[in-house]
């Protein structure tokens, strides 16, 4: 699991500053580094960051981008420009799910470079990065406010490390005797045979995505089982 660190280059408004340490405590990365601010570290600032001051008193500040990012392992650019060329070396970006897939499998300290709010990265900053990354954007607007920008990334990069659950409930045993009840049901109500097969797949493919919980599974049941008895007692 890598360890990721925000690199903000000159930063312009304190108040940018503050909710982005804001989301980095939201996304428990907790290493602030900012390179020549052009802001003070002011109250505004203080105000935005909310719960995560923490982050602020520690960030710690850089003369140069070389200073800031010399004991990082990778460098990642951000920008909303990209190349309208395979050939435009430079300006050749990923877009961030596929970053945040590949990088979760690599060790080492990260940093996360943005760029000011009005010039973004300069070509020599990005020059000197391993990768640039692109938050996929509006071709007419694609520039983010750059927490924002700090904030997509953090969430995308948490979401790979906190996956969620993935186990659906429903065992085997479950599946059959749903399906069962369905297939059940169709008779019952004496649906036209021609059309039964076609929608027991449809049925089994909604409940394929539903993906129920048990609970879900149980209370279905309950109503598909006193429909049938219902219907059952009334021929
Ligand atoms: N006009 C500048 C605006 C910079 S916005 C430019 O387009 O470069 C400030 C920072 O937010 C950028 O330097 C970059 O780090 C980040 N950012 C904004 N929009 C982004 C996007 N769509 N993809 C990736 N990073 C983005």
């Amino acid at each position: 699991m890598p360890e990721f660190v925000v690199v903000l280059v000159e930063p312009k408004y304190s108040g940018n500053v503050g909710a982005v340490a804001r989301s980095m405590m939201n996304f428990d990365v907790r290493r602030l580094v900012l390179v020549k601010p052009a802001c003070p570290l002011d109250q505004a600032c203080y105000a935005r960051a909310m719960h995560a001051t923490g982050i602020l008193d520690s960030a710690v500040t850089f003369p140069t981008f070389a200073d800031a990012t010399k004991d990082l392992d990778f460098l990642v650019a951000t920008s909303s420009v990209e190349a309208h060329t395979e050939k435009y070396y430079l300006r050749n970006s990923i877009a961030l799910d596929k970053f945040a897939g590949d990088i979760a499998k690599v060790d080492g300290k990260v940093g996360l470079v943005f760029g000011r709010e009005d010039y973004g990265l300069f070509n020599e900053e990005i020059a000197v990065c391993d990768i640039l990354v692109k938050i996929p954007t509006s071709d007419e607007y694609p520039s983010l406010n750059l927490s924002h920008a700090v904030t997509l990334v953090l969430y995308e990069l948490y979401k790979e490390r906190h996956p969620g659950r993935k186990q659906r409930e429903l065992g085997r045993v479950e599946n059959d005797t749903l399906h069962g009840f369905f297939a059940e049901l169709l008779d019952t109500i004496e649906y036209p045979a021609h059309k039964k097969a076609q929608t027991k797949i449809m049925f089994r493919r909604m409940m394929g995505r539903a993906m129920p919980s048990l609970w879900e599974y149980h209370t279905f049941m309950g109503v598909l089982s006193k429909t049938l008895s219902r219907l059952k007692n009334k021929k």
